[in-house]
């Protein structure tokens, strides 16, 4: 079991995919946990619509995505505006996580599982889990890695807890009964990727296979409605 923490942390690769611990996020919110959102990529390519260019979209999913934050009482959100399907394991990269772990000093992490053997993954998706995980641990906790950010002020963090959706074998349920309907709502404002989709099924209300995904992983942790993550402990 993970408790509450002060701070948490979410860092994910596309809009929309902060969705994977929303409901999390929203109970951990109402009891009084400040949450920083770390969002990679603008998104620019989450279309198949081709008289929707890339800028448009990426300012349509910005927008999407500061609503979202707001339905759950998100008020820190960070957008590092990488190209959706561009992120590659740099330096640079790694330095400006580092640089917001180090800023906001969350006690817990969620990011995305990085590896999973079950099914293949978005390369976004596997790229950020990892450039997360190591720039945790070490880049973000010893000093003299990113010495010019140290010197700028933002001093080194440990973070605690890391909490990996996606995961082939999650391992700690969180109850989400109280907050699955936030999810749903979270995820309805990622309205180009959910509700204005060309080619979704008519006959699905948007939002219920939040509530499904959400009772399927209750099943596994013996709770009505979960959030199911794979969870790894840093010394602090
Ligand atoms: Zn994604």
């Amino acid at each position: 079991m993970v408790e509450r923490p002060q701070r948490a942390m979410v860092i994910f690769a596309h809009p929309d995919d902060e969705i994977g611990c929303a409901g999390t996020i929203a109970s951990w919110i109402k009891g009084g946990t400040e949450v920083c959102f770390v969002l990679c990529t603008n998104g620019d390519k989450g279309t198949e619509d081709l008289e929707m260019p890339p800028e448009r979209l990426a300012v349509v999913r910005a927008q999407e995505q500061r609503n979202a934050a707001t339905s759950i009482g998100v008020q820190d959100l960070v957008m590092l505006g990488y190209p959706d399907g561009g992120l590659e394991d740099t330096q640079e990269f790694r330095g400006r996580l580092v640089k917001e772990i180090r800023r906001f000093r969350p006690q817990v992490v969620f990011t995305h599982a990085p590896i999973t053997q079950a099914r293949h993954t978005h390369r976004d998706h596997r790229i950020c889990g990892a450039v997360t995980l190591d720039a945790i641990f070490p880049y973000a906790r010893d000093p003299w890695h990113y010495a010019e950010i140290t010197r700028a002020g933002f001093q080194p963090h440990k973070v605690g807890t890391v909490l990996l959706w996606g995961s082939d074998n999650p391992e700690v349920f969180v109850d989400i009964s109280d907050s699955v309907e936030l999810k749903a709502q979270a995820m309805l404002c990622h309205r180009s990727q959910f509700v204005e989709r060309p080619n979704r099924d008519p006959n699905r209300v948007p939002g219920d296979f939040i509530r499904e995904g959400a009772k399927r992983m209750g099943e596994r942790g013996g709770l009505p409605y979960a959030e199911g993550f794979q969870q790894l402990d840093f010394r602090t």
